[in-house]
């Protein structure tokens, strides 16, 4: 796995200066230079990259530690900081105000949307909501068997019609529907299937228009890299609310650059894809996630 790779990488830089008898000048950057090697090749983007260390070198050659911390401690809680800083600071948490709250999913085709939406519905499912999956993928018809397979072993309902072509309808019956039966969550899943990004978020507007959703959900691959720092930016420029679900993380050799770009962009990274499964969904935390990959 990728991340492991990086996690690892940086481990090896810190545990380099774990090691070393002094602390002076060629050490701390040495430690630098490792930690830029390990993020270059987890596919950060360079310019970020050298802002980052630059940032890094600066306070460990400046700062001095707090009473009770040594030089080396001290280093590791800059990098650290400096990490969780990189991928966006503070957790954001999907919340679940009103009832029922409704979440709107886009993204392009491939990009994992389908089985988010699955890991999502079981995700809060699993946290005592009764949730309810609109299809609106009038694109592909097999999007509302792909979705019902996925979600039906946990008895989630999904609506939706294959011979249906209009979008916008759908999604608005379908979250009628859903207010009817009384469920705490709508998540309406939109198509995918579009050749420019254009088409997508106009349809996007058009349902968005069509049912108001609490929250805009844009799934991005994270196997495309920096790449996603674009995509990230079209969604955020087309819609103010919005967060996103970074999928793939579990087998990219991209990973790093895909969440540092669709960070950068300061749209909020609220879940991560890890892998297949239905549960491989996992809130996305900054603080918590560096701390994993620093072990
Ligand atoms: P959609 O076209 O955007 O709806 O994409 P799908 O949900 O159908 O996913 C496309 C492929 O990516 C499928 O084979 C999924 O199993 C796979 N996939 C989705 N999310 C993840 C993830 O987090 N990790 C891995 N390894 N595969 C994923």
């Amino acid at each position: 796995m990728a991340l492991e790779k990086l996690g690892k990488a940086l481990n090896t830089a810190l545990r380099k200066l774990a090691r070393s008898s002094t602390v002076d000048e060629a050490t701390i950057k040495e430690v630098v230079r490792d930690i830029q090697r390990a993020l270059i090749q987890a596919d950060v983007n360079v310019r970020l990259v050298l802002q980052l260390t630059k940032t890094i070198e600066k306070r460990a050659l400046e700062e001095e530690p707090p009473a009770g911390a040594s030089k080396k401690e001290h280093i590791i809680q800059i990098v650290y900081e400096e990490l969780t800083k990189f991928l966006g600071t503070e957790a954001k948490p999907l919340e679940i105000k009103e009832r029922p709250t409704i979440l709107l999913t886009v993204g392009i085709q491939g990009s994992g949307k389908t089985t988010s939406v699955a890991k999502l519905a079981r995700h809060l499912q699993k946290r005592g909501y009764k949730v309810g999956l609109v299809c609106s993928d009038t694109w592909r018809p097999g999007a509302y068997y792909q979705l019902k397979q996925l979600v039906e072993p946990f008895g989630i309902e999904v609506f939706g019609d294959p011979e249906e072509k209009g979008a916008v309808k759908l999604a608005r019956e379908g979250v009628e529907y859903f207010k009817s039966k009384g469920v705490d969550v709508i998540i309406v899943d939109s198509a995918g299937r579009h050749k420019e990004e254009k088409g997508l978020i106009e349809e996007m507007k058009q349902i968005s228009e069509a049912i108001k959703p609490h929250e805009v959900i844009l799934v991005i691959d994270g196997t495309i890299g920096q790449q996603a720092h674009n995509q990230a930016l079209a969604f955020k420029e087309a819609t103010p609310i919005g967060s996103i679900i970074v999928t793939k993380l579990d087998g990219s050799a991209k990973g790093g650059g895909a969440l540092s770009a669709v960070a950068a962009t300061g749209a909020p990274i609220k879940f991560i894809g890890v892998g297949e499964r239905i549960d491989d969904l996992e809130p996305f935390d900054p603080k918590r996630f560096v701390s994993r990959l620093l072990g």
